[in-house]
């Protein structure tokens, strides 16, 4: 992720100029990312952060607390989501995660023991020595951009590149279409897979291993399996949806650790959860109707303008049968539902969700498991797209230990998950086979 860290690293900004430019007069093959990735990750001079005074001050103005709260069951974790604490990690009778100081006194009263706190920028402070120069290889909001436009003029023939709305801060949502009778908006009768990451800001892995899929696809373009999904289906690829909040994560040179998108609400706190703004039993379960708390749901259904936006893009094509929505982390393959603990009742459905995420879970090494089984969480994606749209939608926890995981992790991640991406285009026309 490209950071805006001034003149400390002016010689490293020149040296990815320079790789920048020749990137440009290449292809952006697949191979020649990961390779890039690779090297950029690899490389030991790269400068280490120095915080300037605001980011400083806006770290210790930060009002979140970071905390250890006693929970053993999926039931007591989603009331602590509900009481706003956005769960980081689930140890066997304890839960972490951020809360906002205003609520903490609500879990306090209720009956759970909280085992441990810590300011957010105390907590911050153990982190600091590897952020966020070694992170650079992670692609930004400009540079995802950069890489889709050249993707698409690279295959013209077959992919296009298009905006599905404006985010609440006026960024383009952008899509990478692959398919080889339509572009653009036109509508195809050909049935649809939609892949999409980052809902949430700071799992900016989430944004990587959709935008190396793509890059993949394209450079495989030839490849008998691959060739037969590009003509047979309508793919459409959205790495980064929530690019306001991706900025926002890394805008300091130094990682906010924020989850929501850029909504100021009415309190002064920043951001509604956009993966409990979906019309689906919209915040009944594991949302928050705090406006601080990294779980709030919103004022309304679809409040939001990036969760509008998908709404009528999926809405308008009702081709759409498959959808996989990254996220990290936790390495979990996720269906439907997530927003109730009862299993889906269409039998049918039910038993092709477990058959596929079964199947990806084995080709990624992720458990598969219901949504819910982790905790309740309503007004996510995927219960909505299922529900409203009848699409076999997913959600993938990405591997790793923490949201900053480092470039290390991608290679693996991207080699994993394309797998499963593989295998849902081959499931997309008949997800019951
Ligand atoms: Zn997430």
């Amino acid at each position: 992720m490209r950071l805006v860290l001034l003149s400390l690293l002016l010689s490293f900004s020149q040296l990815y100029a320079v790789e920048k430019s020749d990137e440009i007069q290449k292809n952006a093959s697949f191979e020649k990312i990961l390779s890039e990735l690779v090297s950029r990750y690899e490389s030991p001079s790269l400068p280490s952060p120095q915080l300037d005074e605001e980011t400083l001050r806006e770290l210790q103005n930060d009002d979140r607390m970071f905390v250890k709260v006693s929970a053993s069951d999926k039931k007591e974790r989603t009331k602590l989501l509900e009481l706003g604490l956005d769960i980081v990690e689930i140890g066997k009778n304890y839960v972490t995660g951020f809360i906002h100081k205003n609520d903490l006194p609500l879990i306090e009263s209720k009956s759970f023991a909280v085992l441990e706190k810590k300011t957010f920028s105390d907590w911050v402070k153990q982190f600091e020595k590897d952020f966020p120069a070694a992170d650079s290889a992670y692609h930004n909001y400009k540079e995802t951009y950069d890489y889709l436009v050249q993707l698409a003029n690279d295959n013209k023939d077959i992919a296009s590149l298009f905006s599905i709305g404006k985010t609440i801060e006026g960024r383009d949502i952008w899509v990478l279409r692959l398919n080889s009778s339509a572009k653009g908006q036109t509508k195809s009768s050909k049935p649809g897979a939609i892949f999409v990451g980052n809902h949430h800001a700071r799992e900016h892995l989430s944004n990587e291993v959709p935008l190396l899929f793509a890059a993949y696809l394209l450079d495989n373009r030839q490849n008998p399996e691959i060739k037969k999904y590009l003509e047979t289906l309508d793919i459409y690829i959205i790495p980064m949806f929530n690019p306001d909040g991706a900025e926002y994560d890394i805008s300091t040179g130094k990682y906010k650790w924020h989850r929501k998108n850029m909504r100021k609400n009415s309190n002064g706190t920043i951001g509604v959860d956009l993966n409990r703004n979906y019309d689906t039993t919209w915040c009944r379960y594991g949302s928050s109707t705090s406006p601080g708390a990294d779980t709030y749901c919103g004022t309304a259904p679809f409040s939001e303008p990036e969760s509008a936006a998908m709404r009528d893009f999926i809405l308008a094509r009702k081709n759409i049968k498959t959808l996989q929505s990254y996220h990290s982390y936790g390495g979990m393959m996720l269906y439907p539902w997530g927003g109730s603990y009862d299993p889906v009742p269409n039998e049918k459905d039910r038993n092709a969700f477990i058959k596929m995420a079964d199947k990806m879970g084995e080709l990624t090494g992720y458990d598969p498991k219901q949504s819910s089984d982790l905790y309740a969480a309503s007004g996510d994606t995927c219960d909505w797209a299922y529900e409203k749209a009848g699409i076999f939608a997913f959600t993938t926890e990405l591997e790793g230990s923490s949201f900053y995981p480092g470039a290390a992790i991608i290679k693996g991640a991207v080699d994993r998950n394309i797998k499963a991406a593989v295998y849902l285009l081959s499931m997309t026309d008949n997800p019951y086979k």
